[in-house]
């Protein structure tokens, strides 16, 4: 499979991992888009939500509650905000299902129909 986050995962594709336990591993974006633009990863491969096993569910919850304990380390004391991008229209470009943390600054809520 010719998926670019199961490369990171297993590193073939060398990034350094900020964090990493049983259920993901947190890396920076290549390209980010504020201040603070970190990827939270699942290690196993699935592209969507509606993709998720009952155990992946339940790891993806438990690397959800520890993003508050990286708060030092990824600098998000002053808030954060996470998107998970989900199918075309929202502009998936990685199959691999990862939440976006963005931090670092105010951060505007974009109005799309502009
Ligand atoms: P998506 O558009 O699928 O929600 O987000 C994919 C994200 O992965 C993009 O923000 C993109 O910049 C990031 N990305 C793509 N390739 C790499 C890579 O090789 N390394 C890292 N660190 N980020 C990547
Ligand atoms: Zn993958």
């Amino acid at each position: 499979m010719d998926c670019i986050f199961c490369k990171i995962r297993d590193g073939v594709i060398p990034s350094e991992k900020l964090y990493e336990d049983d259920d993901m591993f947190v890396i920076r974006d290549i390209d980010p888009k504020a201040a603070k633009h970190y990827l939270m990863i699942p290690k196993r491969h699935y592209k969507l939500i509606s993709d998720m096993t009952d155990e992946d569910a339940a790891s993806f919850a438990r690397a959800l509650r520890k993003i508050p304990a990286l708060s030092d380390k990824l600098g998000l004391g002053g808030g954060y905000r996470l998107i998970i991008n989900q199918g075309d229209d929202a502009g998936q470009t990685v199959f691999h299902l990862h939440v976006h943390i963005l931090a670092g600054q105010p951060l505007d809520f974009p109005d799309l129909k502009k």
